[in-house]
């Protein structure tokens, strides 16, 4: 057994751990291996190893990766740049980190006829940083009823990335405020299916609060250089 098949295995304990112990069913937690700065070759072996889903920060980067992961499933988890949008809905099953209707509308128009609705999540800005990438909680319905109405998406679910804390009440307290917003929109009829949410350090914290797609990097691929 390689490193990272070791590693893999690990992040695949932990995963069925953490549903185990909130009574959950593994098979609604989807691993997204998180490839930024990773070598072609390990994806491949992550792949061998039985990850279907991968995710992407840096459109080129990814396009470059693909290669090396034939028939896998691509997610678009990095900032959305204006310009970049055609590019990212023709490469990409998933956009994770939609945070204003602007993009949604040019990603859902230059969605290839040919392709099925583009996935989308709403990025949220769960802790009001301000600075950082996502809708503010509070905008989050708006904007969902704005995506909803274009044809070429279909609205999944909400990702966040709550900022890290070093006690696992803190990250349980983040990911269960993401948990109620998605409550919240579900209860206002939207049909949604998805919490992308867990990284590496806070992957248990998430399921528990219902995370149906954790992202991880660190955890499978080590430390980035
Ligand atoms: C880098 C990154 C991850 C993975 O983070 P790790 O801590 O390395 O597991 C997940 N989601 C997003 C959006 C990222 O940029």
């Amino acid at each position: 057994m390689t490193d990272l098949d070791a590693r893999i295995a690990a992040v695949k304990r932990r995963i069925s751990a953490a549903a185990a112990a909130c009574g959950r069913d593994v098979d609604g937690i989807t691993l997204l291996a998180v490839t930024k700065s990773v070598p072609a070759a390990s994806l491949t072996a992550a792949q061998r190893a039985g990850v279907h889903d991968f995710g992407g920060n840096y459109l080129q980067e990814a396009v470059t990766q693909m290669d090396a992961v034939p028939g896998a499933t691509w997610h678009f988890i990095g900032r959305v740049q204006s310009n970049k949008t055609r590019e990212i809905a023709s490469r990409f099953a998933w956009v994770h980190t939609v945070d204003r209707l602007r993009v949604a509308e040019r990603l859902s128009s230059q969605r290839p006829p040919s392709a099925p609705p583009l996935n989308v999540c709403i990025q949220v800005d769960i802790d009001g940083e301000a600075t950082k990438a996502g809708v503010a909680s509070g905008d989050a319905a708006a904007l969902a009823a704005g995506i909803a109405r274009l044809p070429n998406l279909r609205l999944r679910g909400l990702m966040a990335i709550p900022r890290p804390h070093e006690d696992d009440r803190g990250k349980l307290d983040a990911c269960m405020r993401v948990r109620a917003l998605y409550d919240r929109l579900r209860d206002d009829g939207f049909d949604l299916d998805t919490l992308s949410l867990g990284m590496s350090a806070d992957l248990e914290q998430a399921i528990a609060a219902g995370a149906t797609m954790v992202r991880i990097g660190t955890a499978l691929f080590g430390p980035r250089t």
